[in-house]
């Protein structure tokens, strides 16, 4: 068995060692045909817009759309959760093209810019039920988009309260407002939707490997209940 890691830009080397350490085997997609070998992908975290612009000059658009509709298990990651989601906003977003399919708002780089990166113990209890380990995950949010809004079909899996983020940027909306009953408001981080998955961290910079255990039994050959043959690493 095999999972496409879309390798067009950013940390698709980090996927594929994440999945090795599962036992899995992890190839890199950058052209149309080479959807055709895998039945799963995953999107990296990298730059959203490079990201777009790529798939663009290597056609990869239709099929990517036609992979997310047949039903196939896509996780995406930071940028690759942007390229998921139906609609993006916040600064810097100029009318890129997305795959969409995630029924969801997106806004990128929410939590600030580059300086504004955190690391954060993330609660993860739909995880934790299917892949035991601790309660919280490590989460590494780089330039992070966050999900402003769901549609019904979205299950929340993670989120995050604002006034647990010490370094959101000082410019962000939600910061200047008055009312003090902004700083516990919450931001999604975390999505399921069917077939697809989105985070809105770094998994792949972990030596947790319970995302990617998750994502895998989201796969019809690997399913539920077959944890036995995915062995979990959950050291940090
Ligand atoms: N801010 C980036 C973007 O908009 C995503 C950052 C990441 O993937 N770490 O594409």
């Amino acid at each position: 068995m095999v999972v496409g890691v879309l390798a067009l830009q950013g940390s698709f080397n980090e996927h594929i060692a994440a999945l090795k350490r599962l036992g899995v085997k992890g190839v890199e997609v950058r052209k149309p045909e080479q959807l055709q070998n895998v039945s799963s992908l995953i999107i990296p975290g990298g730059e959203s817009t490079t990201m777009a612009k790529l798939a663009e000059l290597h056609n990869l658009f239709p099929a990517l759309r036609e992979f997310v509709q047949l039903g196939k298990p896509v996780w995406g990651t930071c940028a690759g959760l942007i390229f998921l989601a139906n609609k993006a906003t916040g600064q810097k977003t100029g009318g890129q093209e997305l795959i969409g399919g995630l029924d969801c708002t997106v806004h990128r780089n929410f939590f600030g810019s580059q300086i504004q990166s955190f690391e954060t113990e993330l609660p993860i209890p739909q995880i934790v039920a299917k892949e035991g380990g601790p309660p919280s995950f490590r989460a590494v949010f780089i330039r992070a988009p966050a999900i402003l809004d769901v549609g019904p079909d979205v299950e929340v899996l993670a989120d995050i309260p604002l006034s647990a983020v010490e370094t959101i940027n000082s410019n962000h909306a939600i910061q200047k407002e008055e009312d003090s009953t902004e700083s516990q408001k919450k931001v999604i981080v975390a999505v399921k939707q069917g077939n697809l998955l989105a985070t809105a961290f770094h998994p792949e910079l972990t030596a947790d490997t319970r995302w990617h255990s998750y994502f895998l039994k989201m796969l019809p050959e690997i399913g539920e209940g077959t944890s036995a043959i995915i062995s979990t690493s959950t050291t940090d």
